[in-house]
């Protein structure tokens, strides 16, 4: 990390576990699973275990789970063994009832008794298959449904501290972003360059990396190649995409185009375009727009100038606790932006030989788009 770097990192603002994961959030979990017409949701370890706890609980054969009734106090099932770690972690301070169970003891029919006579009950999107089965057996008279529809509302709309950490997680990419000039360099393999960011998502304050995508040349033109030993040229874009998640949960999701020494013309001319179609799309965020609005922004730049076949995704994604969740940014998605939505905005034109993709990540603000990723969006030749 550089002075600058330390600096800024110093003066983000920490923001507090309780500022992200407020106690009362259950009160209005509990509120949506009876709006939804539920007797219950049951959440395993993943992204709304998180948000409606804090609780980052590590995925395993063994049910962890958190129990919201539609008319009655939550509880979190734990093992025995993690019965410390489970009170220790933010869940722990929301003054929530913790049952744990024996290794010898079925955790699935303690829920079942719990639940008995519930007649609709939707379990978490990432519960393993096996588990929503084994839980389905031991509650026959329930139907069993998915329960991302009923956090979707809420987790979609961030708030101060959500959004605060999302800006933080741009800084940390930011920097990383800063640095790619200097691994970059002609003759260095894709995957070479793969492991230095790596090492530098993780130095710049993210707990894990997500993804380190290095596209040089053709690979370029492949949205979601991520690393090889291609040996980088001179005179070749590279796409470089790349995310991690933060201390907080939040994460971060960034993609700047790097050419080391003067690119081909062609290249130089659909780059203008696509910083124009990545300008427009941003520039249409706001509150009561639809996202399909907002992706026929950028593709229509890309379509007038004569590369619509080339831009070959949906223009974003939200992101929060999870790099792709609610709201998607594509054509057909009717349902209007709304202040607190946090999404990419990340065009691309792939034409083969090479391409590019534009990425930030931008909240819906009460009159536009407020963006958590500021490195300049030019193109960036290194002299390497
Ligand atoms: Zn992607
Ligand atoms: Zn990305
Ligand atoms: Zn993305």
């Amino acid at each position: 990390m550089d002075n600058d770097a330390r600096d800024s990192a110093a003066s983000e603002n920490v923001v507090t576990t309780t500022a992200l994961y407020p106690p009362e959030r259950i009160t209005r979990v509990r509120e949506a699973v009876g709006r939804a017409g539920l007797d219950a949701v049951v959440l395993t370890p993943g992204p709304d275990l998180r948000y409606v706890t804090g609780y980052d609980a590590h995925l395993s054969e063994r049910l962890t789970c958190l129990v919201v009734p539609a008319q009655d106090e939550a509880f979190l099932v734990t093992p025995r063994l993690e019965l410390a770690v489970a009170e220790a972690s933010p869940a722990g301070g929301l003054g929530l009832e913790i049952t744990s169970w024996q290794e010898t003891e079925d955790p699935f029919a303690l829920v079942a008794a719990r639940l008995a006579g519930a007649a609709r009950v939707a379990v978490a999107d990432h519960m393993w298959a096996a588990m929503a089965f084994r839980l389905r057996d031991a509650l026959p008279g329930a139907a069993l449904t998915a329960a991302g529809g009923v956090l979707r509302e809420l987790r979609m709309r961030k708030s101060g501290a959500e959004i605060e950490a999302l800006r933080q997680a741009g800084a940390a990419i930011d920097r990383v972003h800063r640095i790619v000039p200097q691994l970059l360099k002609a003759g260095r393999t894709e995957a070479e360059v793969g492991r230095d960011i790596a090492e530098a998502i993780l130095a710049e304050g993210h707990v894990s990396v997500d993804f380190t995508i290095v596209g040089s040349g053709p690979n370029g033109a492949s949205p979601h190649h991520e690393l090889s030993d291609r040996v980088i040229g001179r005179g070749e874009p590279v796409v470089v995409d790349i995310g991690g998640t933060m201390p907080s949960g939040y994460c971060s999701d960034s993609t700047r185009v790097y050419s080391v020494g003067q690119p081909p013309q062609d290249f130089l001319d659909y780059y203008a375009v696509l910083r124009d179609a990545q300008e427009a799309a941003v520039e249409a965020v706001r509150p009561g727009v639809t996202p399909e609005a907002v992706d026929a922004a950028a593709r229509d730049v890309i379509a007038a100038a004569g590369y619509g076949e080339y831009f070959l995704h949906r223009t974003g994604h939200g992101i929060g606790l999870e790099t792709h969740e609610h709201p998607y940014i594509v054509e057909g998605n009717t349902e209007p932006l709304a202040e607190g939505m946090a999404f990419s905005i990340e065009p691309g034109i792939y034409p083969g030989a090479h391409g590019a993709r534009i990425e930030d990540i931008v909240v819906c603000t009460g009159t536009g788009a407020d963006r958590m990723n500021l490195t300049p969006r030019d193109l960036v030749v290194i002299d390497g």
